[in-house]
C-alpha cells in the first residue's frame, strides 16, 4: 500500500523507532481472563516482532514495536518457541494472544508458510487470539482456524462508531468495512473480539463516555464475544498536534470507569478495560487509585461493584 500524503505527514511527526531483532519476541505477559462461561482462565500474551502495519491511524502507538521490512519466514515460530522456552507454557486449556502490533493475516507481517508451524506450537491452547485490520479479514482466517486445535478469535479495532470521528482516524475503513469483516468472521465460525477507544479524537470531552458505550453496543450487536476498552494514548506526535488544535484530550481515569460501567450495563458479552497504562492517566488524586482498583476487579469478576464516592470530584 503506497503511503498517502496524510500517512507521510503523520509518520514524519513520530519519534525515532528503536531497532528490533526479528528473531526475538518483544515480551510475554501472563494474566487471567474470563471466558464465555465466566471462569477465570490463564491467558498468555506474546508480543511478537514483525513488519509494521501498512495503515497509519492517527492514534497508533504500535508502530514503534515493528520492523520496517517484511518478517522473515521462520521468525514468528522461532519467537513463539523462544517465549515458551523462557517463560514456560500455561496449563492445558489456557488462552493465548499473539499480538504482532500489526495484522496477523498480512502475509508480510506473518508469512502464511509459517502457519502450520505456528498451529503446531499452539496445540495446548483452548483459544487463540490474533489481531487484524478488517481489510485483511477474509477466507484466510478460516484456513488458519482449521489448522488450530483451539478456537480462533480475531481482534479488530472498531475504535468508534462516531460518524465524524471514525473517518478522521485515517484508519482507511468505514463502519461498513468493519461490519462486513465481522459478518465474514461469523460465517467462518471464527470468534470476534473488538477494541473500542475511550477518548477518540474529534469527539468532545462531554460525549466521550456516551460514544464509547455506543461503540461497545455496536460491537456486541455485530457478534463480538469480548470488547476491550482502550484509553486513547498520546505520544506519537500526531496526537499532541490534535491536542494543540483542541480536538483531542486524553481520557481521565473517571471517564474510563464511566465508559466501563456504561458498557457493563449493556449486560451482554464480556467487556474488559485495558489498564496497562492507567497509572499514567489523568485523574483526581483522591480517588484515582480506588477507581483503577475497582476496574481491575471488574475485569476479573463478572457483575457489578459499588461505585466509588469521592469528596473531591463528586
Ligand atoms: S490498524 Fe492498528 S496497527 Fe495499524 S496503524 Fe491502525 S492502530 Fe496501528
Ligand atoms: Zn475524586
Amino acid at each position: 500500500m503506497t503511503p498517502s500524503s496524510e500517512d507521510r505527514r503523520i509518520r514524519d511527526l513520530r519519534p525515532a523507532k528503536s531497532p528490533l531483532n526479528a528473531w526475538r519476541p518483544i515480551g510475554v505477559h501472563l494474566e487471567k481472563e474470563r471466558n464465555e462461561q465466566g471462569e477465570l482462565v490463564p491467558c498468555q500474551t506474546l508480543f511478537l516482532t514483525g513488519q509494521e502495519c501498512p495503515f497509519t491511524c492517527v492514534f497508533c502507538d504500535l508502530w514503534q514495536y515493528t520492523l520496517d521490512e517484511p518478517t522473515p519466514p521462520g521468525a514468528i515460530p522461532a519467537q513463539i518457541s523462544q517465549a515458551f522456552d523462557e517463560h514456560g507454557m500455561p496449563p492445558e486449556g489456557a488462552m493465548i494472544k499473539l499480538y504482532n502490533a500489526s495484522n496477523f493475516f498480512d502475509d508480510k507481517a506473518v508469512p502464511s508458510e509459517d502457519w502450520a508451524a505456528i498451529a503446531a506450537l499452539l496445540k495446548p491452547y483452548s483459544k487463540v487470539i490474533v489481531e487484524c485490520h478488517p481489510r485483511f479479514v477474509g477466507e484466510s482466517c478460516g484456513r488458519f482456524a482449521q489448522l488450530l486445535r483451539g478456537h480462533l478469535e480475531v481482534a479488530m479495532g472498531l475504535e468508534t462508531v462516531h460518524p465524524v470521528a471514525l473517518p478522521r482516524l485515517n484508519k482507511k475503513m468505514t463502519l461498513e468495512t468493519w461490519n462486513l469483516a465481522a459478518s465474514r468472521l461469523r460465517s467462518l465460525g471464527v470468534g470476534l473480539r473488538s477494541f473500542v477507544l475511550v477518548g477518540a479524537p474529534y469527539i468532545s470531552r462531554a460525549e466521550t463516555v456516551e460514544w464509547a458505550v455506543r461503540s461497545v453496543d455496536h460491537a456486541l450487536q455485530c457478534g463480538s464475544t469480548v470488547v476491550s476498552l482502550i484509553p486513547t494514548r498520546s505520544g506519537n506526535g500526531e496526537m499532541q498536534r490534535l491536542a494543540e488544535l483542541g480536538v483531542f484530550s486524553p481520557p481521565t481515569v473517571r471517564q474510563l470507569e464511566e465508559a466501563l460501567d456504561g458498557a457493563l450495563n449493556l449486560d451482554q458479552g464480556i467487556v474488559l478495560v485495558d489498564l496497562w497504562d492507567a497509572d499514567g492517566m489523568a485523574g483526581c488524586p483522591e480517588c484515582r487509585a480506588a477507581r483503577i482498583e475497582r476496574m481491575t476487579r471488574l475485569n476479573l469478576e463478572a457483575g457489578t461493584l459499588p461505585p466509588i464516592s469521592c469528596p473531591v470530584c463528586d
